[in-house]
């Protein structure tokens, strides 16, 4: 059980008031809070050892960039990669799917190949396939969804084939909050011959997440989901594959040789940073897998089993109220997405923001999976390791408000 007290009083902003009521962040889906240890960390960067990494021998730059390749270490040991080279600091998630689909995938994939997803990839593990399969002239294979939101295996083998290159898959979707069966998919993946990319932006900071284990070739995910800056995330890429795959961007950095005519590439993970990175977020995405590990990833799981578990049992007593995704906590994340047909997801927003409750309202960024829901927008809660089962009653008490107050009102 996690001290849920103790743990929000790391969190700064968690003591504000919004609208005179205290604040309630569910939406940590979108971005999550910070402990003040990761403030801090960025305060210490600029206030004690600014300077650039790599590059001087002087004092500043040997600290900086000693703390700098032991956060790379630190969210090495985090997912279980073999070796620090596998870990290749990007902006976010988005930036590392598409560091894949403009590099990897530019030599890989060719005319009459196929890529597998899932119909609930956020737009930022879609998009980029849309655009590669228009350029290669290659097809893009969706997996067949249930009424409940999890994925229907039972045809599975009729969408892989020899043709498959790639499966490029959400771990756990951002929009629905269902956990896909990953290890059945990367088996079936690795036996038609495809590399796998796994989209970790809503389960790495959710719950133990281990790359040896699931044998991905790709993980992306984003340090601002998971206490940490924005501007910075990872992409986790098995080394051999990078060693075959060519730089995105040129310049400073990457290079190991210049002449005026050529350049020769450097040494793994520099041969995929080119320019100045972004030193402070990294090191400071450290301190936030320190704090993540000091809490454990199994506890924050079973954390957010328990309230995800609370939350829907409390949401099966309202009336009125559709809720997607699977209703069973073991395949879901602490994500909760729901509909009111008497209330617009916007109006209820604001409505829970007028309570200092901050929820997300849309299409999520996987505007196909909610189209397919029926629905143009959903409402989503979505939880983390400082949200009680306190501020659940209290979210469902002013839905509960709002369904009546606008069912009456259209009377
Ligand atoms: N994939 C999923 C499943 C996500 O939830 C998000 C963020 N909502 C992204 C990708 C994109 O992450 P970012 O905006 O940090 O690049």
């Amino acid at each position: 059980m996690l001290d849920v007290n103790t743990i929000r009083k790391d969190f700064p902003v968690l003591s504000k008031q919004v609208y005179g009521k205290p604040l309630i962040w569910m939406d940590s889906a979108a971005t999550s809070q910070k402990p003040r240890a990761v403030i801090q960390t960025l305060v210490d960067y600029y206030e004690g050892f600014n300077a650039n990494v790599h590059r001087g021998v002087h004092a500043l730059s040997t600290e900086s960039t000693a703390k700098f390749e032991q956060a790379r270490a630190k969210v090495a040991k985090f997912i279980n990669a073999k070796s620090v080279e596998s870990i290749i600091w990007t902006r976010n998630t988005t930036e590392s799917i598409n560091l894949v689909a403009r590099t990897w995938a530019e030599i890989n994939i060719q005319e009459g190949d196929e890529i597998v997803l899932s119909p609930m990839e956020h737009h930022s593990n879609l998009v980029p396939w849309q655009r590669i399969a228009r350029e290669k002239k290659a097809s893009l294979r969706f997996l067949e969804m249930k009424p409940n939101g999890t994925l229907d295996l039972t045809n599975i083998d009729t969408v892989f084939s020899s043709k498959t290159k790639l499966l490029t898959i959400t771990h756990e979707s951002n929009s629905i909050g269902t956990i896909n069966p990953v290890a059945q998919l990367i088996e079936k993946a690795r036996s038609v011959g495809a590399k796998i990319l796994l989209d970790g932006a809503q389960s790495v900071p959710h719950m133990p997440v281990d790359v040896g284990q699931l044998d991905c070739d790709f993980l992306a995910f984003s340090g601002h989901k998971m206490l940490g800056p924005t501007g910075i995330g990872v992409l986790y890429a098995k080394s051999e594959i990078l060693e075959d795959m060519e730089p995105l961007f040129m310049g400073g950095e990457m290079v190991l040789e210049v002449t005026y005519d050529a350049a020769s590439w450097n040494d793994l993970p520099m041969k995929f940073e080119a320019g100045t990175p972004n030193i402070a977020d990294a090191i400071a995405l450290g301190t936030a897998i320190d704090y993540l590990d000091d809490i454990g990833m199994k506890n924050i799981r079973e954390h957010e089993i328990n309230m995800t578990n609370y939350a829907l049992e409390k949401f099966s007593a309202l009336n009125d109220i559709q809720v997607f995704g699977p209703l069973s906590p073991e395949l879901r994340g602490g994500i909760i997405s729901f509909h009111t047909p008497d209330v617009h997801p916007h109006d209820l927003g604001t409505i829970l923001d007028r309570e200092g409750i901050a929820i997300r309202t849309g299409h999520h960024c996987t505007m196909p999976l909610v189209r397919s829901l029926g629905v143009a927008a959903t409402a989503r809660a979505s939880f983390y390791l400082y949200n009680s089962t306190d501020e659940i009653d209290i979210l469902v008490e002013a839905l509960e408000q709002a369904v009546r107050y606008f069912k009456d009102g259209a009377r």
